[in-house]
């Protein structure tokens, strides 16, 4: 391809040279004109108003005047020298005072010239200055050019600045880049149907006034546009490779309700389905009959029941002839899953296997045996499952629970157990993710949603504690512990050090033993420092009743089931996440009991902590929370979203943007709907672009 102007190397655009250039290079990774182009301002000094002098009062503000220079001199003094102005408009005189440069300064003022002048005002004993103003000599200035009033500021480093390429010499830069830029430079991207149905500037008005602004309605514009290419293409690339996925990858036909999961249903569901929970079966299995391979996210708050419909899925995949298996993030979760499944298909005649990094020698060689020989219909195990030499006779439907501690390179290898096709791929999760999230980050799976909670829940009761009431909760433990409940009491990992949160849990542990002597009352201890056997056994004491209280790190975090458990106290609460909160709250409320979760903190506590506990004590809405954590902590550090391009964006935010991810999103799915593979003329300006951004990009179609 030919180089064009923006192709070009900084260091050959006028001003710049080797030496800026390699420090924009360096500091910035600007390379080519057109890597410049693309550094946004990160604000704008709001110059659409003119102060008048008699109206400044404050010290600290920034204004704009419009006035005439009075008179101008240096002042020596032993040490140093400065040049004081005076500027005059119709309504009083401000002093305007250089330290820096003020010689140069002095040989380019002229008396009784209008300027416009921009500055922060000091004020000192009533007597107002402004120090380095920015100036401009009115009759200098082209009057064919018209200014912008909102002004850029870029973000800028000590060095940059030091070889003289702070923000007003990047304003002249993107000037004459901007100046030198001619249409064919910079080809629309967006068909014109495109840019007129969503009302959008074009592309190289976007470019200009993201820069250079004439106003605030000109500002909007170019962000809207710009954002709006940002998630665009992404979405289009996503939806676009799903396509081409679901040309390629055929998937195994479930056609069968057969016999298992006919008796299952009749003879071995102790209760009724939520509506939720059958609406997203009937989904799955339209899914894995249609012929297209599925590859779909389950979400559904904590205790909606997802085990069940993943369960019934699996069902669906024996009853067609097929194994499934299920993966659990830790070894605890996995073997829960594994009795619990085993209980609940007693009878049913399927066989069910378990694997994890401890079932070692003739054993596993013995699983592997029957795993291969198909006599296992169903495998229950951690990440166990996807090393290699488990082999399958033919899986046709891999589960994965929690799945937010997997990650996608393991999904992806999921795929490989069936040497013929794909598995269907099924990924449940607890953390809600919100919408715009779930669109950008896992955009390529469908979505189910169980959105209703199994009938006769009594909703968590959320308090906040604060160190001082700590007799008052002891008390009320002590109250529920005479009724017949558990409790779980969470400390914080800190992450830095191991041995501080073994320290933490061991004081815990002995001021609780303190409270609740043996024997009358037993404590398990639970930490990821622990052997999974020593693990598993206290929580079996934990599950069956031996013990009331169980105190632990955050191994208990997901998927833990003891109905009996009706207290959740949280210790240093204000060190958790929201939506780690959120999951540990939803280790309760799973009995018939009223539950309870006890967020202690110390007193003093952050701004953002409060808002989290607060948040906690007002909504028990998983999805609400998810909204809540995404707000006070930005879309950058919610799970799952480092792998997933988010971060790149420039101008987007996922939280704000919100309206402009739908459309994107509705527009992409419409356009691919009509025209698959963009072959229409109508399409192709964007195809050009889609192509174009593919050769850039690795192709992210095929992990998922
Ligand atoms: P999660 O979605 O958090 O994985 P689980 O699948 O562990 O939830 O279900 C939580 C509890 O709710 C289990 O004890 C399960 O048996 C029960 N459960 C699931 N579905 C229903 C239902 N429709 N009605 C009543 N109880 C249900
Ligand atoms: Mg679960």
């Amino acid at each position: 391809m030919e180089s064009t102007f923006l192709d070009r190397r900084i260091e050959f655009l006028k001003g710049v040279g080797p030496a800026r250039a390699q420090l924009l290079n360096t500091e910035i990774q600007v390379f080519t004109i057109n890597d410049l182009l693309f550094q946004y301002p990160f604000r704008y000094i709001d110059k659409t108003q003119l102060h008048y002098i008699k109206d400044i009062y404050s010290d600290g503000e920034q204004v704009l005047l419009r006035g005439t220079i009075i008179e101008f001199k240096m002042i020596k003094s032993k040490r140093s020298k400065r040049l004081v102005a005076m500027l005059k408009d119709s309504t009083g005189f401000i002093e305007l005072v250089w330290f820096q440069g003020a010689n140069w300064i002095k040989n380019i003022l002229v008396e009784n010239q209008e300027y416009s002048v921009f500055g922060k005002v000091n004020i000192y004993n009533g007597k107002k200055t402004i120090a380095h103003p920015e100036l401009e000599n009115l009759s200098q200035s082209n009057p064919k050019i018209k200014e912008s009033r909102l002004d850029p500021v870029y973000h800028s480093t000590e060095k940059l600045n030091a070889k003289g390429l702070d923000t007003k010499a990047r304003k002249k830069l993107i000037k004459t880049v901007l100046s030198n830029l001619h249409d064919s430079d910079f080809p629309e991207t967006l068909d014109p149907y495109l840019i007129q149905k969503l009302k959008l500037c074009t592309r190289m008005q976007a470019v200009r006034w993201i820069h250079f602004p004439t106003d605030n309605a000109a500002l909007n514009a170019a962000q809207n546009r710009l954002k709006f290419e940002e998630i665009f293409y992404m979405q289009l690339r996503i939806l676009q490779s799903k396509v081409k996925h679901n040309e390629k990858q055929n998937g195994w036909i479930f056609e069968e309700v057969g016999k298992k999961f006919n008796k299952f249903y009749t003879d071995k569901l102790t209760f009724e389905l939520t509506n939720a929970q059958k609406k997203v079966i009937k989904e799955i299995r339209a899914d894995m009959g249609s012929g297209i391979h599925m590859n779909r996210l389950l979400q559904g708050d904590v205790g909606s029941g997802k085990t069940i419909v993943g369960l019934m899925c699996m069902l669906l995949a024996i009853d067609n002839g097929f194994q499934a298996c299920l993966l659990a993030p830790t070894e605890i979760l996995a073997y829960q899953h594994y009795i619990s499944i085993t209980e609940l298909l007693q009878g049913v005649g399927i066989r069910v296997g378990f694997l994890s990094g401890s079932i070692k020698g003739k054993k596993r060689n013995e699983l592997f045996q029957f795993l291969s020989h198909g006599n296992i219909d169903i495998l229950i195990g951690t990440h166990a499952i996807i090393e290699d030499p488990v082999e399958f006779k033919n899986l046709g439907l891999a589960i994965t629970d929690e799945q937010h501690r997997f990650g996608v390179v393991q999904r992806s290898r999921l795929w490989k157990k069936n040497a013929i096709k794909p598995p269907h791929i099924l990924v449940m999760t607890a953390t809600p993710i919100p919408r715009t999230l779930a669109m950008t980050v896992y955009g390529d799976l469908d979505v189910s949603v169980i959105d209703e909670l199994p009938p006769g829940r009594k909703l968590v009761k959320t308090v906040h504690k604060t160190e001082a009431r700590r007799p008052e909760v002891i008390q009320f433990m002590h109250k529920e512990i005479e009724k017949g409940r558990q409790i779980y009491i969470v400390f914080p990992l800190i992450e830095e050090s191991a041995t501080l949160d073994l320290q933490n849990l061991q004081d815990g542990y002995e001021q609780l033993e303190h409270f609740f002597p043996k024997p009358q009352f037993q404590i398990s201890v639970v930490n990821g420092r622990m052997k999974p056997k020593d693990k598993e056994f206290e929580m079996q004491r934990f599950v069956k009743g031996k013990t009331q209280i169980m105190v632990a790190t955050t191994v208990i975090e997901v998927g833990v089931n003891v109905p009996n458990a009706s207290i959740m106290i949280i210790e240093n609460a204000e060190r958790f996440g929201l939506s780690q909160l959120h999951q540990l709250r939803g280790r309760v409320g799973r009995g018939a009991e009223q539950s309870y979760c006890i967020l202690m903190s110390s007193y003093k506590l952050s701004k953002e902590a409060k808002l989290r506990i607060k948040t906690m004590c007002s909504t028990n809405n998983g999805f609400d929370i998810a909204e809540a954590d995404m707000k006070l902590r930005g879309h950058g550090n919610i799970q799952g979203t480092q792998q997933s391009g988010v971060s790149k964006f420039k101008l987007l935010n996922l939280v704000l943007d919100q309206s402009i991810i739908k459309t994107a999103r509705m527009i992409a799915q419409n356009i691919l709907k009509k025209d698959p593979h963009l072959q229409s003329k109508q399409h192709a300006v964007l195809a050009r672009t889609m192509n174009q951004l593919n050769k850039k990009q690795i192709d992210l179609g095929n992990i998922s």
